[in-house]
This record gives structure tokens, C-alpha cells and sequence, in this order.
């Protein structure tokens, strides 16, 4: 199927093929015919599957059948995310594939001043793309109303559920006309999710495009068991030994991000963390910087990758195991885009073992042991007490999704073993 054959409008034509899109992904060719009917829709999609373009496309191709005067304050569009990273990208999109259009856009969110936000928005935007915190709080002050909104979006909603938004979520749709196109979209589906969808959306099409068994066949990944004291050690080898162009570490933690982007900076791997405690102006240094190649290394936080929209991500590295098993596959989800194939490393040390059996069990995988000097038998056969992390660290996710028959999202399917 072409994008030809989904009836896109001309002006976002041209900047698909500029982009140098050539045909719509599974997500965008299910998702764009139900929406330019207007219908309400349920995506289930993860970053990295085209998704943003599968809503962008067609809701600017909606508003340009219909241009009206924008109004300070009242935008048309509003799509919800539940970072700033991933709004700031998805406020890039509408630039991007609107490029031929006139729409005005803007994103806004928190841990930056508003005053730069409250001046565009005064001028007026057809499409607003926020987090939640900061939309309430501008709607509180008077400066955003939500009455004219047409189109609504909630992207990653998941994740927003996950993150506590809901109480912002039902403000923020308590004020939103009752006509309207509503577009939800999730990575991992569950009863939260689908409750919640169930209330808002009306007489919606449900639309899997299924991305993470395919992408997640196409990643190598193996699993090194390897005691904390050496993991920095093994990281510095492997850097030493493999190819590893553009490379995602994971740490659970902030302060191990920064550690860990320090003793890589000390062997001359040029590396920067990005996590919460970072401000908005070194986030987006160095994401620039990573993109544009000037630096080798990411080292994030999951909350602060989420939206991170790199392609040729050469290797992710879980330094630290995730807590809660759906992170390992948003995770490894970066690299592995657009057809590619990834690889994936996992450092497991003994009291993360439980990590890793919550992991395997929720995506349905095996993950092969890959042979290193540094390898670690008391981690490999840690069980008990060992194989969990002290009290405080332990997420109830964990124990939520250790049921032994929950229903994962992939079928089992053995991993490569890495040499
Ligand atoms: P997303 O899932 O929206 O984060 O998109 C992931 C990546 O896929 C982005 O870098 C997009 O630029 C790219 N992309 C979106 N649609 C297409 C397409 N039809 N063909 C090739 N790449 C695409």
C-alpha cells in the first residue's frame, strides 16, 4: 500500500517525500483511512512504529478542509504527553509533515518558565501539544481554554496512567467539548488503560499494529550475569571489543547515570546522562549532541528516554535491569528502528535476578547468557532473597507481572546467544 492509496491531501505529500517516506508503516496504513472518516481510535502502538505521523497526517488533513481564525488561547487540536521530550517531538512532527500548511503550533510543559509559552499561546495556535502539569496550570490561570478543542490526542497513555496523571486527565477532559475526534494511543495495553478508553472514547476502532514481536525479533540481545563491582569494567570492554556506533545506556537510577557518563567520559568515551534532575536547556544539548554524533553515549533514566526519537541507535545497554518488565522492551524498542536491526545488552547482577525472570516471563523470551570474562555464577544462580534488590528498591510492578500465566505480548521465541 502507498500513501497514495490512504488519499493524503498534496501539501503533506510533499513532506512525506521529503522526508523520504516511501510507504506507510502498519500503524499509519490501519490508523489513517479510520481517521480521515473522523472516527475515535485506539491505537496500539509503541514508539518507534510511525505512530505520531498515524495521527499528525490526518488530523492536519482534516483541519485543512476546514481552515478557521485561530483564537489566543483556544487551540483545535490538543495532544497529551506525558513528557517533555516526547511533546517537544511531537510539536517538531506537526512542523515537520504541516510544513506546507499554515497551522501554528507550539508544545508546552513544565521545569521551564511559562512566559516564552503564555506569549505564543496569546497569539494564538491551532495545535497545543502538552504535558498535563502544565496545561492545568495555564488553565487555572485563565490562559488556556479547552472549548474549542476538536481533536484530542493521548499519547503513551500507558505511560500517563503509570505516572499518575489520571486525576490530571479526567480535569483536563472534564473540559473538553463533548464533540469531538478522540485518538488514544498505548504501548502495552491493560485494564487501566482500556477502562479508561472505554469512558472516553466513543464508539472507537481498536487498531494493533503489533510492532514489538517484529521489532523485538530483530534485536540480538543477551543477558551478561555480572557482579555490581565489575560492571563498569565489563561496560568499558565491550566498548573496547564491539562496534558500537550510538549507544543507549539504562541506569535505574540518576545518580548512576551520572556516574556512569563520568567513567565513560574518563576513557575517552564522549558520553552525557540526561535524567529529571537535568534542566530543559542540558537535556536538549544533549540529545543534540547525540543525534548529531558529537557525542558516543546516552545515558538516561526510563523516564527521561521516553520520546527519545534517535534512529541508528546501535546498542542499548541495561547497566541496571529495569523494575518493572515492560521498561526492558520500551527500552530495547530504541534500537531496532525503521527496519533495522539492534542489539541489546543486559547486565544482571545477582539481586537483580528476579528483574530478569519478571522480564523473560512478561515478553514471553528466553534471553541467551552471553560468555565475557567478568561473568558472575553467583548472579546467574542467585534465587531467594539474593535475587532481589533490598526492600525499598522492589516495585510491586515486579510482583504484579511475576503471575505465571499472565498473557505476555509475544510468543515464545528463544534469543541468539552473543559471543
Ligand atoms: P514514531 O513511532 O512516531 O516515534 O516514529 C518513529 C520514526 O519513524 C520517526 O523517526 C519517523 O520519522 C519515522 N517514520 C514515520 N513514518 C515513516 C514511514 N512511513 N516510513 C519511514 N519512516 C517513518
Amino acid at each position: 500500500m502507498s500513501f497514495q492509496s490512504l488519499n493524503i491531501i498534496d501539501p503533506l505529500s510533499r513532506a512525506i517525500a521529503k522526508e523520504g517516506y516511501t510507504k506507510p508503516t502498519p500503524i499509519q496504513m490501519q490508523a489513517i483511512p479510520y481517521l480521515l472518516e473522523g472516527k475515535d481510535l485506539m491505537g496500539i502502538a509503541q514508539t518507534g512504529t510511525g505512530k505520531t505521523a498515524a495521527f499528525v497526517l490526518p488530523i492536519l488533513q482534516r483541519m485543512a478542509a476546514e481552515i478557521k481564525a485561530v483564537m489566543p488561547g483556544s487551540p483545535r487540536v490538543l495532544v497529551l504527553a506525558p513528557t517533555r521530550e516526547l511533546a517537544a517531538q511531537i510539536d517538531h512532527s506537526f512542523a515537520t509533515y504541516g510544513q506546507f500548511l499554515r497551522f501554528k503550533h507550539t508544545a508546552i510543559f513544565g521545569g521551564v518558565s511559562q512566559v516564552p509559552q503564555v506569549r505564543i499561546l496569546s497569539r494564538g495556535v491551532d495545535i497545543l501539544v502538552a504535558t498535563p502539569g502544565r496545561l492545568l496550570d495555564l488553565m487555572n490561570q485563565g490562559i488556556i481554554k479547552l472549548k474549542s478543542v476538536e481533536y484530542f490526542v493521548l499519547d503513551e497513555m500507558d505511560r500517563m496512567l503509570d505516572m499518575g496523571f489520571v486525576k490530571d486527565m479526567r480535569k483536563i477532559v472534564s473540559a473538553l467539548p463533548q464533540k469531538r475526534q478522540s485518538l488514544f494511543f498505548s504501548a502495552t495495553p491493560n485494564r487501566q488503560t482500556d477502562e479508561f478508553a472505554c469512558k472516553l472514547l466513543d464508539n472507537a476502532v481498536r487498531v494493533d499494529a503489533g510492532p514489538q514481536e517484529s521489532a523485538l525479533d530483530r534485536i540480538d540481545q543477551s543477558v551478561f550475569f555480572v557482579d555490581q563491582v565489575n560492571k563498569d569494567r565489563l561496560l568499558l570492554d565491550l566498548f573496547q571489543k564491539s562496534d558500537m556506533s550510538r549507544v543507549l545506556v539504562f541506569t535505574r537510577t540518576k545518580h548512576r547515570a551520572d556516574k556512569v557518563a563520568l567513567k565513560l567520559g574518563k576513557s575517552n568515551i564522549r558520553a552525557a546522562a540526561i535524567h529529571g534532575n537535568k534542566s530543559q536547556v542540558q537535556r536538549t544539548r544533549a540529545m543534540q549532541d547525540f543525534k548529531s554524533g558529537r557525542i558516543r553515549v546516552l545515558v538516561a533514566t526510563d523516564i527521561a528516554a521516553r520520546g527519545i526519537d534517535v534512529d541508528d541507535i546501535s546498542h542499548v545497554i541495561n547497566y541496571d535491569l529495569p523494575n518493572e518488565p515492560e521498561n526492558y522492551v520500551h527500552r530495547i524498542g530504541r534500537t531496532a528502528r525503521a527496519g533495522a536491526r539492534g542489539v541489546a545488552y543486559s547486565f544482571c547482577e545477582a539481586d537483580e535476578r528476579d528483574y530478569l525472570h519478571g522480564i523473560e516471563r512478561f515478553a514471553r523470551i528466553k534471553i541467551g547468557a552471553a560468555e565475557h570474562q567478568y561473568h558472575s555464577e553467583r548472579a546467574k544462580n542467585a534465587t531467594g532473597a539474593a535475587a532481589r534488590p533490598p526492600a525499598p528498591q522492589r516495585s510491586r510492578a515486579i510482583l504484579r507481572n511475576a503471575r505465571p500465566n499472565k498473557p505476555g505480548p509475544h510468543p515464545i521465541h528463544t534469543v541468539r546467544r552473543a559471543n
